[in-house]
């Protein structure tokens, strides 16, 4: 975009109500497209957006009269991306420990972060994310969302999660001498369903549980709430239209979420090929995390090399497991664990340890896309999808890396990061 330009699109930002200027069809012109309604590149095809909409997309596509033509030489474009696992209340564990962020840092200043991570989340072409649970920082997802709505502060379309359930006593911070703020609601019994009516009533759009966790300091993580406890929660989501996600890293939380009607489940550092089954039989969708396993043993003194930390290797020997069971595969890298803007390490992780690359990209925009039944509206460039597109340098089905080179992101036809910015 030349300088009058920008100048002319930053004084139609100023002035309400004007909307002719997104009104003008755009024809963007790539090296190469991933339509995420196949799995495979098109060459030479080009994509006609209009009113926030895509319009056409194909290798003979014109531009209409009055049409702007954008050259996008060298790149890819793509679906807006899509992260189904982010904290954006959260900053990396190695600036802050996570204990530190929740006890220490005001909620203004968590706030502040939240707001700079989202910008830096679109601007890395991720279009819409999940938030699964503010960590300790209240309600604030909520007011965030509604920011980015009304275009106050740029950022991708939202699904939150509000504080998300723990079990009472299962979460952290832990150690204290006193009853000291926790990084999710507690609820236990009965308390569970006024829990998720609660959330649900501030907001949460998913409701997200803590299936089991670490009871003291060196324990291994064991199961926390009952299963007739989750089946209730999660049904009371269900009755509200909400689904639910859930954090189970052991065989027994996760068989417990499958068995309760869980929706998603994230992490799985344990799982068996027994309960990859379960989840396959019962269309429970897996959500691997693998960005965090991997940014926590690099935060513990690994780098990257043999020998793999006995988590890492953990890790791919569970994912493999997933692979190979063919359960339906989200993509979430529990970004927030890492930095924001990164998010696109949890596909290059999920190529990498086996996935082949065309799916994890279908998987990171159709795949998410219908995980959030918004599969008629986005994660895919077709007519009458929203314009939620980015354009990365090279080709991502060759070197998955390209999705860190980021060209172009456009969200509802506007474009929000214009190539050379
Ligand atoms: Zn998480």
């Amino acid at each position: 975009m030349t300088k009058p330009c920008r100048l002319l699109a930053a004084l139609l930002l100023l002035v309400p109500g004007i909307a002719f200027a997104q009104k003008a069809a755009v024809l963007l012109v790539p090296d190469r497209v991933f339509t995420a309604t196949d799995r495979a590149m098109h060459e030479g095809w080009k994509v006609l957006v209009a009113d926030g909409r895509i319009v056409a997309v194909g290798p003979d596509v014109a531009a209409p009269a009055g049409a702007e033509t954008r050259a996008l030489p060298g790149t890819t474009l793509l679906p807006g991306l899509i992260d189904l696992h982010v904290h954006l209340f959260l900053h990396p564990y190695d600036e802050t420990s996570w204990n530190d962020q929740v006890m220490k840092e005001p909620l203004a200043l968590r706030t502040a972060r939240a707001v700079a991570h989202a910008r830096a989340t679109l601007m890395a072409g991720f279009t819409t994310v999940r938030d699964l649970g503010t960590e300790g920082a209240g309600e604030a997802d909520a007011g965030l969302k509604q920011a980015i709505q009304q275009g106050i502060v740029p950022g991708p379309r939202l699904f939150i999660a509000g504080r998300a359930l723990v079990a009472t006593g299962a979460y952290g911070p832990k150690g204290y001498a006193y009853d000291v703020p926790q990084g999710a609601e507690e609820a236990s019994g009965e308390g569970i369903v006024a829990a998720v009516r609660r959330q649900i009533a501030h907001g949460a759009d998913w409701v997200k549980f803590y299936a089991d966790y670490r009871w003291g300091p060196g324990e291994p993580s064991r199961a926390t709430f009952s299963i007739d406890e989750l089946a209730a929660g999660i049904a009371a989501a269900h009755d509200a239209g909400r689904k639910v996600a859930v954090h189970a890293s052991t065989p027994e939380g996760m068989r417990r979420a499958i068995l309760a009607g869980a929706d998603t489940i994230e992490h799985g550092n344990d799982a068996t090929p027994a309960v990859f089954a379960l989840m396959k039989a019962r269309n429970v969708a897996f959500c691997p995390t693998l960005a965090a396993t991997d940014a926590i043993a690099r935060y513990g003194g690994w780098s990257g090399g043999a020998p793999e930390p006995e988590p890492v290797r953990a890790k791919r020997a569970s994912y493999a497991a997933a692979l190979e069971s063919g359960v339906r595969m989200c993509v979430g890298g529990d970004t927030g664990v890492f930095a924001h803007g990164a998010n696109a390490r949890e596909i290059a992780l999920m190529a990498a340890w086996g996935m082949k690359p065309l799916d994890a990209l279908w998987t990171a925009t159709a795949g998410n896309a219908a995980l959030l039944e918004l599969g008629d509206e986005i994660g895919a460039i077709a007519p009458g999808r929203i314009a939620d597109l980015v354009a990365v340098t090279g080709d991502p089905a060759r070197d998955i890396g390209a999705l860190e080179r980021v060209a172009m992101v456009m969200q509802r036809g506007h474009l929000v990061r214009a190539p050379g910015e």
